[in-house]
């Protein structure tokens, strides 16, 4: 762990576990939460100079990040693979992100602007001006576990906040490689901190503190709705990045092969363990048996294992409760009627049999009653469901509580406009599986979060804004 500019190391470890193949790839040192407070003391203390500094010369720290990050970029791919399983071009493109977020904020740390407001008395000046939060708490899950540093962290830091972090359990090698990049390029001694340990224990130092004055949390709707409750005590600013359940429809007129190559790299990235996966895949009747042909031919081409090998497209499962999951939602779908087009099982043989892998699947003949249409499965299984209306499709696509990534395919130039204005969803990919890009905000509305990461309005969840009134003497 790092505290203050310092390597931690206690008697208390985490082994950390590949899934690919059950070998322990290194061991992190916990910290408690004494050693949080203390950190959260030091970022305070940090936070004087941090914030005192210009844009120009924080945007310095955060072009020198990314460029060394670009240097290593396929140790830090590797390390992912290694520590959480998904396939190595997945975690190619993690990293490339990572640098993305720290070359944008380097960028948008100097467009933070005040307003000059028209006054009402002729005597009097009126302006805002930005300033940072302050201590910034950020707790990421396992799933990104580089990418969703950076977009706190990128933005945080441009800002002029110090900030501590507690990383997944999971993985937290590719955190602790990132803070070796911090250490290098020589950020100033509490500006970031890494600490883990027991997640309760550590988030109750960063509730309790009155210095802790944002929470910037991304992982389950559940602990970030006890995060939100929790920071209310102090009134802290939350931003919560939570989780997704995610339509994918395809209407009559869309071109199919583009359809089935979407839906493909939507579910399947990640071993389907992304908030932004589709979730739920809804074909107009019409076309619902050969869309069911063509997605089990591609489906079945798919190569699972080891994620380190370039050959495998999809990876490993995170852990054997991930798994249990998925193979849960399958079993309950089949129990109630469904049909596995393809896949539907565990995979055991040659070097799967080492890991946690799951068969990419298809179910077909799913319905509303059945839990893979209700909750988030976080695995690579796609259920299909029909239907015959746009009016239809789209409220069955928003009766959830979840709000973060929707798709849809059509060539209707109406219905590209008409549809993504209905959908309940902070962002809509129409003919795009993969929307997301470091100039655009990300983030979900209902259950799925409040605030935005990347774009202009990513930096603005790590300000505040000051009105300054100034009364002239004469004019
Ligand atoms: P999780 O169980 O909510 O864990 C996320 C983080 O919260 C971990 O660091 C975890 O640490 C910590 N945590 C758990 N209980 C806590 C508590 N009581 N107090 C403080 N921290 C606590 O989620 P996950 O299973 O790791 O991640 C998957 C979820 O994240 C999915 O729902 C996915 O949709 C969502 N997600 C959302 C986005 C987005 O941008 N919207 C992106 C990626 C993932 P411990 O494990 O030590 O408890």
């Amino acid at each position: 762990m790092y505290i203050n500019g310092e390597w931690i190391k206690t008697d208390n470890t985490l082994d950390i576990i590949n899934p690919a193949t059950n070998e322990i790839v290194d061991k992190v040192h916990l910290v408690d939460k004494q050693m949080t407070e203390r950190a959260i003391q030091h970022a305070r203390q940090a936070f004087k100079e941090w914030s005192q500094k210009t844009a120009g010369e924080r945007a310095g720290y955060l072009r020198a990040i990314a460029n060394k990050i670009e240097e290593n970029k396929e140790q830090f791919a590797r390390m992912i693979t290694l520590e959480m399983g998904k396939s190595i071009h997945n975690a190619r493109y993690e990293v490339q992100s990572t640098i993305d977020y720290f070359n944008w904020f380097a960028e948008e740390g100097r467009r933070v602007y005040g307003d000059t407001i028209p006054a009402s008395d002729p005597t009097k000046r009126l302006m805002t001006i930005k300033q940072p939060i302050g201590v910034v708490a950020a707790i990421t899950p396992w799933n990104f576990p580089l990418s969703m540093i950076a977009r706190k962290f990128a933005p945080a830091l441009a800002a002029g906040c110090t900030v501590i972090l507690k990383p997944a359990p999971e993985a937290p090698l590719s955190a602790v490689k990132l803070f070796k990049v911090f250490d290098e390029v020589g950020l100033p001694s509490g500006v970031v901190n890494l600490v883990l340990g027991d997640a309760e224990e550590i988030a109750s130092a960063f509730m309790e503190s009155n210095d802790v004055r944002k929470i910037t949390f991304t992982g389950s709707t559940e602990v970030g709705k006890l995060l939100i409750r929790q920071s209310a005590d102090t009134v802290k600013k939350v931003s919560m990045e939570l989780g997704g359940h995610a339509p994918f429809i395809v209407f009559d007129d869309a071109d199919l092969d583009l359809a089935v190559e979407g839906l493909i790299k939507s579910k399947f990235a990640s071993t389907g363990q992304q908030c932004v996966c589709a979730n739920r895949v809804y074909v107009h009747e019409s076309i619902y048996d050969e869309f069911t042909e063509r997605l089990k031919e591609k489906v079945l081409s798919l190569k699972v294992g080891n994620g380190l090998d370039e050959s495998n497209d999809i990876g490993a499962i995170v852990s054997e409760k991930g798994l249990e999951k998925v193979h849960h939602h399958v079993s309950d779908a089949v129990n109630k009627g469904a049909s596995v087009i393809c896949g539907g099982q565990r995979l055991t043989e040659g070097e799967c049999g080492k890991g946690i892998f799951y068969a990419p699947t298809v179910l077909s003949n799913v319905n509303e009653e059945m839990v893979v249409v209700q909750e988030e499965t976080f695995g690579p299984v796609i259920p299909l469901i029909r239907f015959s209306s746009e009016e239809e499709v789209i409220e069955k696509a928003n009766d959830t509580n979840y709000g973060l990534a929707s798709y849809f395919y059509t060539n209707d130039l109406g219905r590209m406009y008409r549809v993504s204005e209905r959908l309940e969803y902070g962002m809509v990919g129409v003919n795009d599986p993969a929307p997301f890009v470091v100039q655009a905000p990300f983030g979900g509305i209902k259950e799925s979060g409040i605030g935005r990461e990347g774009g202009y309005q990513g930096i603005e969840e790590y300000l505040e804004t000051k009105f300054v009134s100034v009364k002239l003497n004469r004019i």
